[in-house]
């Protein structure tokens, strides 16, 4: 079969396209002003479905270690997310006694905005960060941190010097693992023998639903329903005992995963229960997943015939935030300083900067206060409520929000 792609779960040929978003830079690589006039890699965004174990995934176009490295997402740039964080610690030292001698580790430690909450109640903590700009923020802060990809391997190196798990937790992790049977190794050997693991990870179910077509990006390898990822698991000898239904990233999952051999932690209603809902919705069907292609087209031509009627009547439109997914949603539609002349970040680092592909500047917020655009056109909607909630001043001039997905939508 050449030059067709293999499973990265269960190694079959890849036959089905889940949605085919055409070519696409890295999304994370903001370009400098001198920049501007070279060439750029393009890479595809071609998603499959696994017609036998229906994992839904993105080829590994790039090595990780080419995105992975130097990283320009800091999570502790949003409050929302760092409240979700100190939430999740909260939640876990009520349901699970973690006491100063407990070990938590993080894998995507990212810049220490969860583990911190773990420190100020003195449990100990570690972190494994592969993005040294990110993971020395991180280091700089107190918060132990290994530099490192998460394997096999260095779980191995870890166990060897009792650097063992009583809570792994990993959120946004999941799917930006191209070695996914690797990795999930790695957690059986690093996690003690009654320990606990929590992933968080976006739910394909609302994916779909939500048309959230955007959160495909190459950093993203692998799209989870609750029934692929409790295979996975099952496969390596760990069993998912409960599950979550989170709000954030337009709807997530977390799990919750123990040695299948510790049969202390029975198997809740809620697992059971999105398991029926997911075979009654049909993840484990093919053509469940072939509905998802022609809405995402419908959704592009509706936010484009929007923008066209608001440039049309001379308004003019900036951007908000410079996301990941911002720059799926850009790229595939082909939004470029046509329709935005701008957009603006809280994140200093990109600053200066221009998104990939679309070449849109990128300023701090302040800059809207000077020049008073008619549209700003949120593009991490999943911070909607947060952002306008912040940005509520442009309406003092009469301004009014823009959401793209689901789809266009002006809020006043
Ligand atoms: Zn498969």
């Amino acid at each position: 079969m050449e030059g067709k792609s293999r499973c990265r779960f269960c190694g079959s040929v890849l036959n089905y396209t889940f949605v085919d978003l055409g070519m696409s830079p890295p999304c994370e690589s903001y370009l400098k002003p001198e920049q501007l006039n070279h060439m750029e890699r393009f890479y595809p965004l071609h998603v499959f479905v696994c017609d036998r174990c229906f994992l839904v995934q993105l080829d590994e176009y790039i090595a990780p270690e080419e995105i992975f490295t130097e990283y320009a997402y800091f999570s502790s740039y949003s409050d929302t997310w760092l409240e979700h964080a100190r939430a999740y610690t909260e939640l876990m030292m009520k349901q699970f006694e973690l006491n100063g001698r407990s070990q938590v580790v993080e894998l995507a430690s990212n810049d220490g905005y969860l583990l911190q909450y773990f420190v100020e109640k003195g449990i100990p903590v570690l972190g494994i960060e592969p993005a040294a700009n990110v993971a020395k923020v991180a280091i700089d802060k107190g918060i132990p941190t290994i530099v490192k990809f998460f394997s096999d391997e260095l779980a191995k190196e870890m166990a060897a010097q009792r650097k063992r798990a009583d809570l792994l937790l990993g959120n946004n992790v999941l799917a930006q693992v191209p070695d996914l049977n690797g990795f999930i190794k790695g957690m059986k050997i690093l996690l003690k023998p009654k320990g606990i693991i929590t992933m968080e990870f976006p739910h394909l179910m609302r994916l779909m639903a939500g048309n959230q077509f955007d959160t495909i990006y190459h950093e993203h390898f692998s799209y989870f329903s609750f029934i692929s990822v409790q295979r996975i698991f099952a496969e390596h000898g760990l069993t998912l005992f409960d599950v979550e239904e989170l709000p954030t990233h337009g709807g997530s999952l977390r799990i919750y995963a123990r040695h299948s051999e510790d049969t202390s932690k029975p198997v809740s209603h809620r697992a059971s229960e999105l398991r029926d809902e997911e075979m009654s919705a049909g993840v484990t069907r093919l053509d469940y997943y072939f509905t998802f292609s022609e809405r995402v087209k419908e959704t592009k031509r509706k936010l484009l015939y929007f923008l066209i009627n608001a440039k049309q009547q001379g308004k003019r439109i900036v951007g908000y935030g410079a996301p990941g997914k911002g720059n799926t949603l850009l790229n595939y539609c082909g939004i470029r300083s046509d329709f935005l002349d701008y957009t603006v970040d809280r994140n200093p680092y990109k600053h200066g900067k221009f998104t990939p592909g679309t070449h849109i500047p990128i300023f701090p917020p302040e800059k809207i206060g000077e020049t008073k655009p008619d549209y700003l056109l949120i593009l991490p909607w999943n911070f909607k409520e947060e952002i306008m909630k912040q940005m509520s001043w442009i309406r003092d001039w009469g301004a009014q929000f823009l959401v793209p997905i689901p789809e266009v939508e002006v809020y006043r």
